[in-house]
């Protein structure tokens, strides 16, 4: 009798997964359901990861599975419906999905921008997700600040193919900082966070943008390359001088920018040349999963990504974290700009 009423149990396991396969998943309601975005709907493939709810059976009574709540359209919903990944439900997934494919078509081609007679060039990154922090190709050089490593999803934005150059510092401030490599062509640095908040007032009071530091996710997703990531150590490779300006190769002296390999997203000098300030305060990651995050934590600190022609290898991979006092400049931290979608 106990042996029939298993064989019952899996059957009914077997028929419910096979309904819930061929049904066409609409989201349960309620919860706080007033998104912008239409009524979505989506065919949800059942993988091996995903729960089913138990069937109920005579000998004790139905129990409803607990529901868990995305983190994008706040919906409760059956966990045979999420994607704990991403920590949203199924039809969020695929509407993320079908917004970057649209998002990735509309921006194919870079834009670029004049000011007083000298251009620039933003590259398109396709938003996504990804793991920040010391992953596995990291292994051997990280410190304690790059764990723990976490999920982070980014919505898509354009970043500077370059870093500012002395020539846009001065067609934007009328003047430069002292400093010891005066080629227009060259990252500008000695520049603090404080003067680069400045310059970018500055720069969007004269086009009508919305020019703004990186976060440090943006910095460190594009940097791997965005979702054409290879995976590398540094921006672009695994072999440093390929790809960087740093201690061993540059002298001590910032280089005309674009003068190495370019990344997987046709950014130059990511890692070397000169470290790039980010918008975050310089702060402890978080453990859990995050949406474009943005620490604004007052910790006393900002911080720069990328490493400098001053900096040791290890210091210009992608992972790599620095933290620095916002009135700081050194002559090896410049800035790269980003805007968003
Ligand atoms: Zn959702």
């Amino acid at each position: 009798m106990k042996k029939r009423l298993t064989i019952l149990v899996a059957l009914a396991i077997a028929a419910c997964c096979a309904m819930i396969d061929a049904t066409t998943f609409k989201p349960p309601t309620g919860g706080d359901n007033t998104s912008k975005k239409p009524a979505k709907t989506v065919n949800v493939k059942t993988t091996g990861k995903k729960h089913h709810p138990k069937p109920s059976t005579k000998t004790s009574a139905p129990t409803a599975p607990a529901r868990v709540r995305c983190n994008e359209c706040g919906n409760w919903v059956d966990p045979t419906f999420f994607d704990d990944d991403k920590g949203v439900c199924d039809n969020c997934a695929a509407y993320q999905r079908a917004l970057r494919a649209e998002q990735a078509r509309q921006m194919s081609d870079p834009k670029r921008f004049t000011i007083n007679g000298v251009s620039f060039t933003m590259m398109p990154v396709v938003g996504g997700d990804f793991s920040m922090g010391g992953t596995d190709e990291q292994r051997g050089f990280t410190v304690v600040d790059e764990f723990p490593i976490h999920q982070v999803t980014l919505d898509s934005y354009y970043i500077g193919q370059t870093e500012v150059t002395v020539a846009l510092w001065r067609a934007v401030m009328g003047d430069v900082p002292p400093y010891e490599n005066k080629d227009d062509d060259c990252p500008v640095v000695y520049v603090s966070w404080n003067d680069c908040q400045k310059f970018i007032s500055k720069l969007n009071a004269m086009t009508g943008e919305n020019f703004r530091l990186p976060t440090e996710a943006e910095w460190e997703f594009a940097a791997r390359g965005g979702n054409s990531s290879r995976g590398y150590r540094y921006a672009g490779g695994n072999t440093v001088g390929n790809v960087a300006w740093y201690w061993d190769n540059a002298s001590g002296y910032v280089k005309r920018v674009g003068g190495k390999a370019a990344n997987e997203l046709g950014l130059y000098d990511m890692s070397g040349n000169a470290s790039e300030w980010c918008a975050d305060t310089y702060d402890a990651y978080a453990t859990y999963s995050q949406n474009n995050p943005l620490s604004v934590k007052d910790t006393g600190y900002r911080l720069s990504r990328g490493g400098g022609c001053h900096q040791q290898e290890t210091r210009c991979r992608v992972s790599a974290r620095a933290s620095w006092l916002p009135t700081a400049s050194s002559d090896d931290i410049g800035l790269r700009l980003v805007l968003p979608l």
